[in-house]
């Protein structure tokens, strides 16, 4: 199966992105630990969400997330895991 390509306005918000992220200080909370914005618990997944809130770069992670459609992994202070998959895990664990 073929990946969705990104609409321009993805490639734009992820271009923005890009440039915020390259202008901190100091690294986002998913740079520093990516693992649980991707974990297969829903509690780690929950933390990584609340992690977002203090990050410098909310608002444009935020913007790109909604612009290219991301469903998987938390963006932003939100979890964008499908709820199939959610339950998919919560079965194999
Ligand atoms: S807001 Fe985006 S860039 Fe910042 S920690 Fe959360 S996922 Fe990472």
């Amino acid at each position: 199966m073929n990946p969705t390509p990104l609409t321009y306005d993805a490639v734009s918000a992820w271009i923005a992105l890009s440039h915020v992220l390259s202008s901190l200080e100091r690294p986002t909370p998913c740079q520093i630990d990516p693992d649980p914005f991707g974990s297969k618990r829903v509690a780690e997944r929950r933390e990584a969400a609340e992690a977002c809130a203090n990050c410098p770069a909310l608002e444009a992670c935020g913007r790109y997330a909604e612009a290219a459609g991301e469903t998987w992994l938390v963006w932003a202070g939100v979890d964008r895991t499908p709820v199939y998959a959610r339950k998919r895990r919560a079965v194999a664990a």
